[in-house]
């Protein structure tokens, strides 16, 4: 895809696929600054084109510490460009372990910046209608950065509030009034879809494919069988107020202000509670927000990877795609003017992008380096997915798709990279298409059958 840019920007990688588009990471080649370009062709349909004018007018009024900046957008014919913060954290999703979750302490954290998000955009009439933990991404603290707000729409303008009408969002987090009632109230169906995200943190799955009777998973939540999976994973506390988010009837469902008095939310984690095994990598250079307003140094940053990671070898892994910077250095910044990149309109291909140090930053749980060369570490992959019984396509040079099924039957498409880089093959994995969770235990699964050909060399690292 041919992407008019200015000058001085470098189209790097592509950073995800979305339903109408790709996701790419732009670089500034003097200042080293990065932006996120969601790229949304709107020719594929008229609601398409609708979507994107509407995802832009909300988007570039949201001004949050949890909600990913907007910096502007463009449109090139049928083709729009929306700029926006780069997370380098990746998505939340991939914090969860399939069936384990997350630390507690960590879950916590991640719950209570999601309800100050989805707070804030309730307070000015705005609601997501797809919260979900693959529209939820980290920056490079670890901060939720609330995203892709495609389906976002004002239920409140004025004082008056209206009732929604429309199904949408993801049926495992949707809430039972969507599927029952013509109308239904906009904020207890976010909150919801946060109880829902908040159990997938917390046990690694979702508790049903959808909230309505016929779901045997769900008659039982009904039914308070809590001995069951996920909720016999979960302590009484949060359960507790799971309970009260996933209350079947919104008018009884608990509000925010009445959340934010929750045990469970209010309650503060000591120093050391639980497992803690990160690894901090430090970064000496400086990181500005986008208005220019913000600049903080990260002399003290420090780049976590979660705990919840199968194996150590890929919290190395990680760590050696930093250490492989110039120097062990990690520069890392917003556009102080994002403006620069919304004017001018230089065509910058970007030839060899896919070796510059800027692939190494984003970071990603679902890859691991082998010890073998490129063919026939995809030669090996292929044999572990024909195996499995997963469908394998060769898209292109040093890609291959992968096409199946998850158990509720959606779906599930993603792609594996391979990537050299410092004399070692790198195989990376991320989803197009279907459910995060469901993709993350067939990494796992991946994972695991080529256990022989993981690398499992220890470097040193910096600082720890
Ligand atoms: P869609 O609205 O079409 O679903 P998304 O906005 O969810 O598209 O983006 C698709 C994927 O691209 C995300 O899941 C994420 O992996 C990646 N992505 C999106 N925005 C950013 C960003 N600001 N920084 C880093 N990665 C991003």
């Amino acid at each position: 895809m041919a992407v008019p840019f200015v000058q001085d920007w470098d189209l790097v990688q592509t950073l995800g696929e979305g339903a109408y588009g790709e996701v790419r990471l732009l670089v500034n080649r003097q200042t080293e600054e990065a932006v996120a370009v969601k790229v949304i062709d709107t020719s594929q349909s008229k609601e398409c084109a609708e979507n994107v004018r509407k995802e832009v007018c909300i988007h570039k009024i949201l001004t949050h510490p949890y909600i990913v900046r907007f910096f502007g957008h463009r449109k090139e014919g049928p083709t729009v460009y929306l700029f926006l913060e780069y997370c380098t954290g990746g998505e939340l999703f991939d914090r969860i372990e399939p069936d384990v979750g997350m630390e507690e302490k960590e879950a916590h954290r991640f719950f209570q910046q999601l309800m100050a998000a989805v707070e804030y955009l309730h307070s000015i009439g705005i609601t997501h209608r797809d919260i979900k933990p693959e529209n939820i991404l980290l920056d490079n603290k670890d901060n939720l950065k609330l995203s892709d707000f495609g389906l976002a729409t004002m239920f409140r303008h004025k004082g008056r509030e209206r009732l929604l009408t429309k199904l949408c969002g993801t049926l495992p987090y949707v809430a039972p009034e969507l599927l029952g009632k013509s109308e239904f109230k906009a904020q207890p169906a976010d909150v919801w879809a946060c109880g829902i995200v908040l159990t997938a943190m917390l046990a690694g799955e979702l508790p049903w494919d959808q909230p309505s009777e016929s779901c045997q998973e769900y008659s039982d939540w009904l039914q308070r069988k809590t001995y069951v999976s996920p909720w016999k994973k979960i302590q009484p506390t949060p359960l507790s107020l799971l309970s009260k988010l996933l209350l079947a009837s919104p008018a009884e469902r608990i509000s925010i202000p009445d959340l934010k008095k929750d045990r469970w939310f209010t309650q503060t984690y000591t120093a050391g509670a639980g497992r803690c095994q990160s690894v901090f990598l430090r970064s000496t250079k400086k990181l500005h927000t986008g208005s220019g307003s913000i600049s903080r140094t990260t002399s003290d940053d420090r780049m976590q990877f979660s705990s919840s990671q199968p194996d150590p070898a890929d919290g190395v892994s990680e760590a050696m795609l930093f250490i492989s910077q110039a120097g062990g250095q990690v520069s890392f910044s917003q556009p102080t003017k994002p403006e620069h990149m919304l004017l001018g309109s230089q065509l910058l291909a970007t030839p060899g992008a896919s070796q510059t140090p800027w692939q190494r930053l984003v970071r990603r749980m679902t890859r691991f380096f082998t010890t073998l060369d490129a063919d026939a570490s995809l030669s090996a992959l292929r044999d572990a997915c024909v195996n499995q019984g997963l469908g394998v396509k060769h898209t292109c040079i040093n890609q291959v798709t992968i096409n199946t099924l998850d158990k509720r039957n959606n779906k599930l498409i993603f792609k594996v990279h391979v990537l050299e880089m410092n004399q070692k093959v790198l195989l990376d994995f991320r989803l197009s298409k279907g459910d995060g969770l469901e993709f993350k235990r067939l990494f796992l699964k991946i994972k695991q059958s080529l256990g022989d050909i993981i690398s499992s060399q220890k470097i040193l690292l910096p600082n720890t």
